[in-house]
């Protein structure tokens, strides 16, 4: 029967609409947004100084194959800047990605807590996420593997997960990429990379150029705080770099978000003071969280995931009303499956003891 209006393809209306983080808490003088992930100490003056010259010259389109973006990224990770392709936003990559790889009836897999952006890529895609099980909170590699179906087209993996926190060391990638098939891609999300201080973790650059079948996606929007600007960027093999290539927005990001990535990358002495800003952090609130008796998610990333008691007055949604009060944004995760959960992101020092003090009153405990 034919339909007496326009229908989308199967699979958009099962997508559930993306619910970012909220940014606001009315009637509140003085507000810390720790619902997004973004960065505390804001992004590079530099970066900011070049997004401000671009203004100058709105009227001029983008060079569409942003060279001289992949031009600085190639020289600061020692890569062939053939073999990476810029987005707006690592999602941009992502949907390109699913568009590129995923047909009707393919599969794609993720875990339980995994990104949200992967189901709807897949889905918009005509595709059909398949969820494999983590344990603890974590990727777990022989869940992934034991998902996979003569119809799985992508596996995507962010490593270290949002918004758990997790990650999965560099050996445990390489068993899992050894027991795809070669014509499976996997996709490595490595938003929050540059946060990870542990030895036996790495985003996947040598597994990608090693490999035929591995794409790593990056973004500008968190330790270089560019979430405005709209900024990725992936590295892939030539014949998946072409692909995507061929079916990007030929002026897929803009010109403001070109100078301030060029200008951001260079200035590493910014990066290294936002890194050094979130590792003291990190383990400052995971300690005194864990103090008052909540348990915390151990994360590698620049945020925490702090699960709540069922207890009424205390449950995650109740203390996301309480927190909201006092200026505190957080996220809720439910739509991750993580209804006792709240996800916080590193916040200044100012919001950070603000958020143990308030936890402390909220389980009337004296801080
Ligand atoms: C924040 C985030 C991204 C980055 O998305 P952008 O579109 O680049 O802002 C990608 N993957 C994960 C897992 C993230 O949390």
């Amino acid at each position: 029967m034919t339909a007496n209006r326009p229908q989308p393809r199967p699979g958009v209306l099962d997508i559930a609409p993306y619910i970012p983080g909220k940014s606001s808490a009315p009637g509140v003088a003085k507000v810390f947004k720790l619902s997004s992930n973004e960065s505390p100490l804001g992004p590079s003056p530099k970066a900011i100084a070049a997004y401000r010259a671009v203004g100058e010259h709105l009227e001029d389109y983008p060079d569409g194959s942003a060279s001289e973006l992949r031009e600085a990224l190639g020289t600061a990770f020692g890569l062939d800047p053939a073999r990476i392709v810029c987005g707006a936003g690592s999602d941009d990559l992502l949907n390109l990605i699913a568009r590129a790889y995923l047909t009707d009836g393919d599969e794609a897999i993720h875990a339980t807590h995994g990104f949200l952006v992967y189901p709807i890529a897949t889905l918009g895609a005509g595709a059909k996420p398949v969820v494999a099980p983590e344990t603890n909170y974590t990727v777990n590699v022989d869940a992934m593997l034991k998902a996979v179906t003569p119809k799985t087209k992508v596996v995507f993996l962010a490593n270290p997960n949002n918004p758990t926190g997790t990650y999965i060391p560099f050996d445990e990638v390489k068993r899992l990429h050894k027991n795809l098939p070669p014509h499976v891609l996997l996709v490595l999300d490595a938003a929050y990379a540059e946060y990870v201080q542990r030895n036996d973790y790495e985003s996947g650059i040598e597994l990608v150029a090693t490999s035929e079948n591995v794409v790593m996606c990056r973004t500008f929007s968190k330790i270089y705080a560019l979430a405005s600007l709209r900024l990725g960027w992936m590295y892939g093999p030539a014949p998946v770099v072409d692909a995507i290539n061929r079916i990007r927005g030929p002026f897929n990001v803009n010109a403001p978000a070109i100078a301030a990535g060029v200008a951001a990358i260079r200035d590493t002495a910014h990066v290294e003071r936002s890194r050094e800003h979130n590792t003291r952090w990190l383990a400052w609130l995971t300690e005194e969280i864990g103090k008052l008796g909540l348990s915390v998610t151990p994360s590698v990333a620049n945020f925490v995931l702090i699960h709540f008691p069922e207890s009424k007055g205390r449950t995650a949604k109740e203390a996301d009303a309480f927190l909201t009060k006092r200026g505190l944004i957080l996220r809720q995760v439910s739509g991750y499956k993580l209804p006792n959960a709240l996800r916080m992101s590193v916040g200044t020092e100012e919001a950070n003891r603000l958020m143990v003090k308030s936890l402390a009153e909220l389980l009337g405990k004296p801080a």
